[in-house]
């Protein structure tokens, strides 16, 4: 019930839910930049630390839902929600649907790469810096700002799980807040928008 109660939220407020998508977007940026200027560091995360027993990833209802957007939106990932789901159960065997790190292989883990690396990957994923073992300050930041970001849509209760519990969420979606533009693609739109303004 209480879940029904957020998501209506979320899709009464449609506005609202693509600015979070936007700011969530935004916040991407600065980690993106950090990591290109850090020696020796990478964009991506190495493929052991998207599988068991390394990693433990949670992410928050608006993350979820920018990937499932994503995968309805983008023609790289058309057609490859089945073989994600059919991961996501494999992992979900081992695991409890509680707010605790637990260890997973990441169903969004594909040949190595990450399913969603420049459209609508976690913050998490780009804020930990594997070669300090921490979060890097740009990334406590974007944390912080994705936090505000649920808490404005959902409440103070807002949910935050590992990948596999919260993405099977919005994948199944056929309405609702998984339906419509992820936050790279809604970002860049504005920018067009503003470009073509500011030429007239
Ligand atoms: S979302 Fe991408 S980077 Fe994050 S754990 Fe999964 S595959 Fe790895």
């Amino acid at each position: 019930m209480a879940r029904k109660k957020r998501r209506s939220r979320a899709q009464n407020d449609g506005d609202g839910l693509e600015e979070a998508l936007v700011s969530l977007d935004r916040s991407r940026g600065p980690l993106f930049l950090e990591k290109r200027e850090r020696p020796g560091a990478s964009e991506n995360r190495p493929p052991e630390c998207c599988q068991r027993p390394m990693n433990k990833m949670r992410i928050s209802e608006l993350e979820a839902i920018d990937i499932a957007r994503a995968f309805h939106e983008k023609p790289h990932l058309n057609g490859k929600t089945d073989a994600v789901l059919e991961r996501l159960g494999q992992a979900i065997h081992f695991l409890r649907d509680n707010r605790r790190p637990q260890a997973f292989d990441c169903p969004l883990l594909e040949d190595g790469q990450c399913m969603v690396h420049k459209v609508a990957k976690p913050i998490e994923c780009l804020a930990y810096d594997k070669t300090e073992d921490r979060i890097s300050h740009e990334g406590k930041r974007s944390i912080e700002r994705r936090d505000q970001l649920n808490e404005s849509l959902f409440g103070e209760e807002w949910d935050y799980r590992v990948i596999p519990f919260m993405l099977i969420r919005y994948l199944l979606d056929e309405e609702g807040p998984a339906i419509g533009s992820c936050g790279s693609t809604l970002r860049k739109n504005l920018q067009r928008n503003d470009r073509a303004a500011s030429d007239r």
